[in-house]
């Protein structure tokens, strides 16, 4: 548990919150200030602040119960975004894991990912390939 952290102190139960369910490693509860109704987080118990921080075993917990609450939540307006700020860069504001689930439908005002940045980048061939040789697994 990391003392300031809000997401540990609902896990621990000094901050209440809408706990939806609960697995192994794993809660999911109504966000408090929602981006659309039934803005859900999933978290992992422990905390952990990126993905990659995780044990296997835990990301593998953490993303059958995002599976489980993906039914759910989608089931709200249609479609769901899906998404996870990894880093405080990426604009992650509570550094504990976090997996948001937010109803989306056709008239929001959210758009794709593309209109989140004010990007024109564009690669050389060389770029890409180098690119590939070093996220190449
Ligand atoms: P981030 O900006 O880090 O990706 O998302 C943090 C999320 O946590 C936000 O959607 C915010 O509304 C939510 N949040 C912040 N404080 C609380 C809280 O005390 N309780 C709950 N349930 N959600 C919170
Ligand atoms: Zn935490």
């Amino acid at each position: 548990m990391a003392i300031d952290c809000i997401f540990c102190k609902i896990i621990s139960g000094d901050i209440p919150a809408k706990i939806l369910s609960e697995t192994t490693h794993s809660i999911s509860f109504l966000d408090a200030f929602p981006l659309a109704k039934g803005h859900v987080l999933v978290i992992p118990k422990n905390h952990r602040q990126k993905i990659q921080d995780m044990s296997k075993e835990e990301n593998a917990d953490l993303f059958s119960l995002v599976h489980t609450m993906l039914s759910k939540v989608d089931s709200i307006a249609g479609a769901t975004l899906m998404a996870v700020h990894n880093g405080k860069d990426a604009g992650q504001e509570v550094p504990h894991v976090h997996v948001h689930l937010v109803p989306r439908s056709a008239d929001d005002s959210a758009g794709a990912i593309h209109s989140m940045f004010d990007s024109d980048l564009t690669l050389s061939a060389s770029e890409l390939n180098e690119l590939y040789d070093e996220l190449k697994i």
